[in-house]
């Protein structure tokens, strides 16, 4: 039995931000690399600012200190953890910005017909891929069946009222997972970071989320490239020119574990309570914020290349698919995915 894990604590990301650092610079670039939600963050802004390079780090870090303490499954303490380890079934209150995600969550999780379902984390943690234990078998049917009865946006309450934000569950063994948005979550934050400062040229990443504005060092378009679905190669597989908006690319090949042969990877279908097993390994997003770019590349996963490619198409998203073929991958895309693509 092989039970092979490609996940260490830090993941790395399916989207590369092309360095122009060996190319002569016009205008200064400042550089900031860290660690955040089991993964890196990145920023990179080009050209003169009013504020020192430890200021802009020190608040970077204070506002993601921020996000995990609000939706961290992996913080006991976080407000999130604290909703899930609660079998009460009471209004909780709950953070605008948290309110935020989990609406979002709901508009996708209804878009696509529960393929994106926050709700998830009981199947999440059974399979493995939340913040305990490992597993070194599969679950039983029963006990899939078990999980799944906990699972189901419906469940979920999301309200505001003249004192607050609330969110209410009404299975007490319910369990919220932000995983699949927390990075777009974290990379919006970083924009508004930004904008807060008066930063207009930048490149700011958590894991696979991805936002750019304005112009590199070299005063042109920053650009970002698709890895190739592989967790053995780092090759390039598109690149695109972001104009402003933000990508975000989930992938089933990063985040697995193998038993006997078999490939699990940490996306879950909902309906069947299992990891997919489709031929579609990568689903790519851009939007006009990371947090939806987050959203959508899941729900699509889950969707398979068919469903996923048909559902962006009439939902006018900018989609780009890699599947899996008996000899190699192929690619599909909307229109509005290639308006981005750097030829
Ligand atoms: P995505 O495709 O964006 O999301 C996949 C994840 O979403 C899965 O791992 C699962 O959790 C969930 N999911 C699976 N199926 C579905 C579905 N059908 N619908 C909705 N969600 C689904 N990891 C660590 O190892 N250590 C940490 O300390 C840590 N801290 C974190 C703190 C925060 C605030 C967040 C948001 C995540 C943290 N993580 C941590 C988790 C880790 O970074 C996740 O693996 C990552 O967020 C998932 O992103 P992704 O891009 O790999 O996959």
């Amino acid at each position: 039995m092989t039970n092979t894990f490609t996940k260490g604590l830090l993941l790395s990301s399916v989207i590369t931000l092309l360095s122009a650092c060996n190319k002569p610079q016009s205008r200064p670039q400042i550089d900031i690399n860290g660690k955040t939600m089991g993964t890196f963050y990145s920023v990179k802004v080009s050209g003169d600012i009013a504020i020192s390079k430890e200021q802009l780090q020190h608040q970077i870090d204070a506002l993601l200190e921020q996000a995990n303490d609000d939706i961290s499954t992996y913080r006991a303490n976080s407000v999130l953890s604290r909703f899930n380890h609660s079998r009460s079934t009471n209004p909780q209150a709950i953070p605008r910005d948290m309110a935020n995600i989990i609406l979002m969550a709901q508009r996708i999780g209804q878009d696509t017909g529960g393929a994106m379902d926050i709700t998830i984390g009981p199947l999440v943690n059974l399979w493995g891929f939340g913040p305990d234990k490992r597993p070194v078998k599969v679950p039983t049917q029963q006990q899939i069946a078990a999980a799944q009865k906990k699972v189901g946006l419906q469940h979920l309450n999301l309200f505001s009222d003249s004192l607050g934000e609330w969110l209410q569950k009404d299975l007490p063994g319910m369990y919220v997972d932000l995983s699949t948005l927390g990075e777009g979550y974290g990379t919006d934050e970083l924009v508004r970071l930004m904008t807060r400062n008066g930063i207009t040229n930048y490149l700011v990443s958590v894991g696979g989320a991805v936002s750019a504005h304005g112009v590199n060092s070299q005063g042109k378009p920053w650009r970002v490239a698709i890895q190739k679905p592989t967790d053995r190669e780092n090759a390039v597989q598109a690149l695109v020119d972001l104009q402003g908006y933000s990508i975000s690319t989930a992938g089933s090949y990063r985040n697995y574990f193998e038993l006997d042969g078999q490939h699990y990877s940490h996306i879950i279908d909902p309906s069947t309570g299992k990891p997919i097993q489709h031929r579609l390994v990568s689903a790519t997003v851009i939007a006009s914020t990371a947090l939806e770019a987050d959203g959508w590349d899941t729900g699509l996963m889950v969707l398979d290349t068919e469903k996923a490619l048909q559902l962006a198409q009439e939902k006018g998203l900018a989609a780009y698919l890699i599947s899996k073929t008996n000899d190699g991958f192929s690619t599909v895309m909307t229109p509005q995915f290639k308006a981005f693509l750097v030829q």
